[in-house]
């Protein structure tokens, strides 16, 4: 049996971080899922098509490393994929209480699936979604935080040249 982690985000977009954080984890697993959740509590800047896509470019290179989407339950959706463990990235120490309150949650759930925290390179502590979208629509300069498709959609999105 392949060991499969599922990874879940709303990557609204995909950054390097997230990338860098999937290429330590596949040094573990022999198969990882990235699965884009729907959000129906979150309001995102990409549609779920096109975050799907961004990450499906971005991790063209990675054959171990499938695209899906989901909605409900997070414990149930892995299970059914028979992921041995969710994935999570770590930055700083602000990361750590909602972390720990999510896993606490999917372990009650479903006791037999692991989280594994996974930190991120010293690079992107840095970097979230959500920060990197505030600098991008006030026209900062994003180069060298997001791959070259990200790049691309969020010049197109905020019509920066
Ligand atoms: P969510 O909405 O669930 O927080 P995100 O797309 O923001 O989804 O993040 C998905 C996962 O990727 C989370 O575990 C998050 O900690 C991790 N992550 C986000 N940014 C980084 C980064 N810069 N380095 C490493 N991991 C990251």
């Amino acid at each position: 049996m392949p060991d499969i982690a599922v990874y879940p985000g709303s990557f609204d977009p995909i950054t390097n971080g997230h990338l860098d954080l999937l290429q330590r984890a596949l040094k573990i697993f022999d198969r990882i899922i990235v699965a884009v959740a729907t959000n129906a509590f979150k309001k995102s800047l990409f549609t779920i098509e096109e975050r799907m896509e961004m990450c499906r470019v971005s991790l063209a290179d990675y054959p171990t490393v499938s695209i899906d989407t989901f909605d409900g339950l997070l414990v149930k959706y892995a299970t059914g994929k028979k992921a041995r463990a969710i994935l999570r990235g770590l930055r700083a120490v602000t990361d750590f209480e909602y972390e720990f309150q999510l896993a606490m949650m999917n372990r009650r759930l479903e006791p037999e699936l692991e989280t594994v925290f996974l930190m991120t390179g010293l690079r992107w502590v840095f970097l979230s979604s959500s920060i990197l979208k505030e600098a991008a629509v006030h026209g900062g300069d994003i180069v060298g935080m997001v791959p070259e498709i990200v790049f691309q959609k969020l010049q197109e999105k905020f019509g920066l040249k």
